[in-house]
């Protein structure tokens, strides 16, 4: 079924009888060409974009649990291309256009908003640092410019410019950034891949994998074995327990993301803030209530819930760059399971295993990635060749001495 004005107007008519349901409860087939372990944003946008561009619907999503309960359905729904280093700006910005085109390529409203992101300048050095962050961004086509104190004073004159500890000095600005609703991009691809022909099969773990002389041919799920020619696993914060079901270890670690959302509040947030010194960012949702979060917990957990020293440690840091919030009410909060690589970048890689494909360690920079992720690992997955601009985010970078760390902080998750 096509979503239109004139649907909604016919569908208004008749009573709202005639919807159908968004995509099919899939039983498991007995094999596939192509198995995606994880039904969140990159598994499903993955599916879609080999149905659609690859023309390959012998494929089963596979997920444990219900789609949208993993990062998806968690994240702060920022998106942004505003990254420094070769390896990681093109990617992003392939996902910015694809993010763009997204609900008119899939037919459903995500809410794309652009209304742009402001990272805050405290010092010269910063101010440097973001200069040449924002001619790498324009090298590769994207958007960039730099506001001083007085332009950043007429978009948020609520920040305390005058903060004894980081006075506020301006802003790097990307005007086509901005969020998305993140559990209506798990809905819209899983439609347009169900739609398709691809199968998106919930409440079904995947316990093991299915190995051949050394080849991976399949998972063993809660609902039997599924065989596969290859499979692509996609779990996010799962993917150290995952991969060692295959016997290996990743340079990723597991950690968990806070979220934050106040009482509705009149709109007076402009866009997307950040403030890195103090790791806290912000944005408004569409019924006003502010969205918020900053660092992680700083403890290696698979728990899908933080800790309230952190929820106190994020509070201060909004507090500090903007003291208005601390009249507003905190509505609900919940934590998230993040796949912290050592150097902050992602893995779209084959693994030493044959028919074994890995896609992870998007630490908490993963929603904006979704539309470039599933492209690039189904490029991969089609071609068994690395798309362009996901060709550095292999698995061996770091035995190879070539780590894309976007803030050169070395191998600490908290700090990228
Ligand atoms: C609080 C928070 C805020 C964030 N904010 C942002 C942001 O503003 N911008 C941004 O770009 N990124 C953000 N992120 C990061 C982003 O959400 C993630 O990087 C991204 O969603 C991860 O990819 P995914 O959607 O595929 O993950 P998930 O939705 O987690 O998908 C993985 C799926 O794998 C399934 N799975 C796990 N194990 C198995 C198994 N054995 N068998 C079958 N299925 C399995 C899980 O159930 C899950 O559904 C945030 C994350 C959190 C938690």
């Amino acid at each position: 079924m096509r979503y239109s004005a004139w649907n909604i107007f016919k569908q208004g008519l008749t009573g709202n009888k005639g919807w159908t349901r968004a995509w099919r409860d899939a039983t498991p087939k007995a094999d596939y060409d192509i198995v995606i372990v994880g039904g969140g944003g990159h598994g499903l946008a993955t599916a879609y974009y080999l149905a659609k561009e690859f023309g390959l619907t012998n494929v089963a999503v596979v997920e444990k649990g219900w789609l949208g309960s993993g990062n998806i359905g968690r994240n702060t729904t920022i998106i942004r291309s505003n990254y420094l280093l070769e390896g990681n700006q093109p990617f992003y910005e392939l996902s910015l256009k694809l993010w763009e085109g997204l609900e008119q390529d899939f037919n459903y409203n995500a809410m794309v908003s652009q209304r742009g992101i402001l990272n805050l300048i405290h010092s010269d050095p910063q101010r440097d640092a973001f200069v040449r962050r924002g001619n790498a961004m324009q090298l590769s086509g994207a958007d960039a410019e730099i506001l001083d104190r007085d332009r950043l004073k007429k978009m948020c004159p609520f920040l305390d410019f005058e903060n004894a500890r980081f006075p506020v000095q301006g802003a790097i600005w990307q005007p086509r950034g901005g969020t998305v609703r993140h559990d209506a991009v798990a809905w819209g691809y899983a439609r347009g891949a169900d739609a398709r022909g691809v199968d998106i099969i919930q409440n079904c773990e995947v316990t093991g994998f299915v190995m051949d002389g050394g080849a991976c041919k399949g998972v063993e799920t809660t609902r039997g074995t599924i065989r596969a020619e290859k499979v692509a696993v996609c779990v996010a914060g799962s993917s150290g327990r995952v991969m060692d079901m295959a016997g290996m270890r990743l340079p990723i670690e597991s950690h968990v993301l806070q979220a934050f959302v106040s009482e509705g509040l009149k709109p007076v947030i402009p866009g997307v803030i950040t403030f890195g010194a103090g790791h806290f960012y912000v944005s408004q949702s569409d019924k006003g209530g502010l969205v918020f979060g900053g660092d992680i917990d700083g403890y290696n957990s698979y728990a899908q819930r933080g800790n309230l020293p952190v929820v106190e440690d994020v509070c201060e840091g909004g507090m500090a760059i903007m003291p208005m919030i601390g009249r507003a009410r905190l509505l609900r909060m919940w934590g998230g399971l993040m796949d912290m690589s050592m150097d902050g970048s992602p893995f779209i890689d084959k693994t030493h295993i044959s028919g074994l494909y890995f896609n992870g360690g998007w630490c908490y920079g993963g929603f904006k990635a979704t539309p470039a992720s599933g492209f690039c690992y189904a490029h991969l997955l089609a071609t068994d060749r690395p798309h362009e601009t996901a060709a550095q985010y292999r698995l061996d970078r770091f035995r190879r001495g070539v780590p894309i760390d976007e803030k050169g902080q070395g191998a600490q998750p908290n700090l990228h």
